[in-house]
């Protein structure tokens, strides 16, 4: 009997690699071996519905234990891969157990990035029990310093001020956001968490946290319950680079999602991959949804390059980011009569390349439905007719 197809972490990319390969026909044995208790599910609501308790964790799971069952995936949970050996086709279990596979996918994901001081009340954002611990902790006058204006930090500062969290929120840069977004846009950020009486410090560095307060350099000290640390994640790449595997800043990959060995495969946030000719990560729900998927058609021998186009959402407060493509080259700004903005970016030969949109709720999601689809149809443009509010997207997909 061929030995199974076998995913390590079964998270968002691992689950849906597994679901793909039975919609795609794949009758054989296929494993999901995870480190944590619970079926594969998406984190996006970990920093806003679940954190909130409008929403639970079945409803984030990429599908039942039943339907797993049914679909004949052998999912292993709490029993992380500890070994690789690709010689010899096989890997280890925490459990000792060793299992061997006909072909692997490692979509292992990250960890948060920690600080190198612990203290109780210093918690991080990563999984569901990391949520729950969170949500156990935020409470209406709560005094909450989260360290870091990036999305996770944002997003958990927006969530705690409407539970009623008394919320600072601390960042070394001089602005939200500032590695990937565009100044405008931090901006906006900043404008509507300062609205809603979030304490946003910019340029501040940390000095040290107390058990009730955190020191900033400088001296000032700012009293608090509970800080939440949302640094940044680091990719679980070790197992890769103890077994050979070439690494990078993720796992490398070919344009198939192939790692340096023919029969393993990397897909999600741990996936360094070549994007406009640059190996880069790519931390977002699309990328894991899209790689996911992808690497099952790899590992099924389809010779097909990854080519999905990238974007990430954000939810805070009552407004919504959105965004596609590649947000380099010339932009062009349009503001919305809902008090939004959308932002192309126009390659010099005149076509999209990406887009992003911020505006109240999701009414966002239609614009930049259609800035996908003018990317994908490489339509001439112009910047006089991208910033004029006026100009229907629909009209110019249509011309
Ligand atoms: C709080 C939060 C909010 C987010 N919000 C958004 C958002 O609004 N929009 C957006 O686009 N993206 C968002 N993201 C990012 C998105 O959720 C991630 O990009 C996505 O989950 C990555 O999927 P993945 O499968 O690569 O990794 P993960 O979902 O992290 O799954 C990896 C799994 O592998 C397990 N694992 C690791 N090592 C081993 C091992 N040796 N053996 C077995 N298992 C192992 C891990 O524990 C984990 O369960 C958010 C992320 C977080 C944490």
């Amino acid at each position: 009997m061929n030995a199974p197809l076998v995913i390590v972490g079964a998270g968002h990319a691992g689950g849906r690699a597994a679901l793909t390969l039975r919609e795609e026909g794949y009758s054989g044995r296929v494993m999901l071996i995870g480190d944590e208790p619970h079926l594969p599910y998406e984190r996006p609501p970990l920093s806003k519905g679940l954190l909130q308790g409008a929403t639970d964790l079945a409803s984030c799971s990429l599908c039942d234990g039943a339907r797993l069952a049914e679909l004949g995936i052998e999912h292993v949970a709490g029993n992380p891969v500890s070994r690789l050996e690709p010689a010899h086709n096989r890997l280890q279990l925490a459990d000792g157990q060793w299992l061997a596979y006909s072909g692997l996918l490692l979509a292992t994901g990250g960890r948060a990035r920690r600080l190198p001081q612990h203290l109780p009340h210093m918690l991080y954002l990563r999984t569901h029990d990391d949520a729950m611990a969170l949500r156990a902790a935020l409470r209406p006058g709560t005094r909450l310093v989260v360290i870091g204006g990036g999305f996770i930090g944002l997003e958990v500062a927006a969530t705690a001020r409407s539970m009623g969290c008394e919320v600072t929120v601390l960042e070394a840069g001089s602005r939200l956001a500032g590695r990937v977004l565009p100044p405008i846009i931090s901006e906006a950020l900043l404008a509507l968490h300062r609205d809603h009486g979030v304490d946003v410090r910019l340029n501040v560095t940390l000095e040290s946290i107390h058990a009730d307060a955190v020191q900033l350099v400088g001296g000032q000290v700012l009293s608090c319950d509970l800080v939440v640390v949302g640094i940044g994640m680091q990719p679980n790449l070790e197992l890769a680079a103890a077994a050979g595997l070439d690494v990078g800043q993720g796992i490398r990959v070919d344009a198939q999602l192939r790692t340096s060995v023919a029969n393993i495969f990397a897909a999600g946030d741990v996936c360094e991959f070549q994007l406009g000719g640059v190996y880069q990560r790519q931390e977002t729900w699309r990328n894991a949804e899209a790689q996911g998927r992808h690497a099952a058609l790899s590992l099924l021998g389809r010779e097909l390059p990854f080519d999905a186009l990238p974007g990430f959402w954000s939810d805070q407060f009552d407004w919504g980011l959105l965004t596609v493509g590649a947000m380099t080259a010339q932009m062009v700004t349009r503001y919305l009569p809902t008090g939004g903005v959308l932002l192309f970016y126009l390659h010099g030969d005149g076509h999209l390349q990406g887009a992003c949109g911020w505006a109240p709720g999701n009414s966002v999601a239609r614009d930049i439905k259609l800035c996908e689809r003018l990317i994908a149809a490489r339509i001439p443009l112009t910047a006089a007719n991208l910033s004029d509010p006026e100009q229907s997207l629909k009209h110019l997909l249509r011309s």
